[in-house]
């Protein structure tokens, strides 16, 4: 079976924009369903992880990270990979020596040079044996690449993106992608998704003039330029509302396609 075909099992640990949802202190009609039990509109920072034969892949690690692989049942973590350096995508970083500790192993981290730099600041204990005590602190093995590398046989396929001045990267492994915060996707970017199956995309909110997220429309555009593989939307802002999202979409003019819909938390999907 080669890697294109190889199942894979992606669960969905957080959808939400930087802020979470419900926004601190906000009483707009989606924060405040997101504070009832069970409302798909509560959403913790953006992450996803991988389970691809027998691998284990962690995308990001935010402020909500231990909680998320926590209730969402996540057996284990062999790499993580970091799609760029705000603070919704790595401040949860020192949370992995749970998992370090219950798998007795360092852990593997790969993503762009200028956020291993970021992280090696921010966490500089955690990178030399030196200051490696033990007793909540994790030890992690940095790796930068330039193009496509593999962790454990497994192909990964940066793909660079426009996100800001932060240099950042979605990924392809076999049929996935996965490009939680983008504003453009260059053409050679998008060659590389090229028969993707699934696509999971920044979809932050209805605002085209956003500086740095892409908007509902742009997102379709993308997905529908890539043969319209089934996507969900992702790093959402709280005024996007699981409860109304296509009659939103309809009030904005939007055309959504069959074959988009919204990611939530806890969310599970298997190619
Ligand atoms: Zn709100
Ligand atoms: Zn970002
Ligand atoms: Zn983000």
């Amino acid at each position: 079976m080669s890697e294109r075909d190889a199942e894979m099992t992606v669960t969905v640990l957080g959808s939400g924009t930087s802020t979470g949802v419900p926004e601190y202190r906000c009483l707009c009609d989606t924060c405040q369903d997101a504070r009832n039990n069970g409302s798909r509109n509560a959403r913790t920072r953006p992450s996803i992880h991988v389970e691809i034969e027998g691998r284990f892949l962690q995308f990001d690690t935010g402020p909500n990270f231990l909680e998320q692989i926590d209730r969402n049942g996540i057996e284990r973590i062999d790499s993580v990979i970091y799609t760029h350096c705000h603070a919704d995508h790595i401040s949860g970083t020192n949370d992995l020596v749970m998992p370090c500790r219950k798998q007795d192993m360092d852990m593997p981290i790969y993503g762009p040079d200028e956020t291993m730099r970021v992280m090696q600041k921010n966490f500089d204990y955690m990178f030399s044996r030196d200051t490696y005590q033990g007793g909540g602190v994790a030890h992690l093995i940095p790796h930068s690449f330039s193009g496509r590398f593999e962790i454990d046989g497994l192909e990964v396929v940066p793909i660079p993106v426009l996100h800001g001045a932060v240099d950042t990267q979605g990924y392809r492994v076999g049929s996935l992608g996965y490009v939680p915060d983008v504003k453009v996707m260059p053409e050679a970017s998008l060659a590389l998704m090229e028969g993707v199956e699934l696509l999971i995309i920044d979809g932050l909110s209805f605002n085209s003039r956003h500086p740095t997220h892409l908007c509902v429309a742009e997102s379709i555009e993308i997905s529908n330029s890539l043969d319209s593989p089934t996507t969900y939307l992702t790093h959402l802002a709280h005024r996007i509302d699981h409860r109304n999202f296509k009659e939103q979409c309809d009030q904005q003019n939007v055309d959504l396609p069959e074959h988009v819909e919204l990611a939530f938390d806890g969310m599970k999907i298997t190619v």
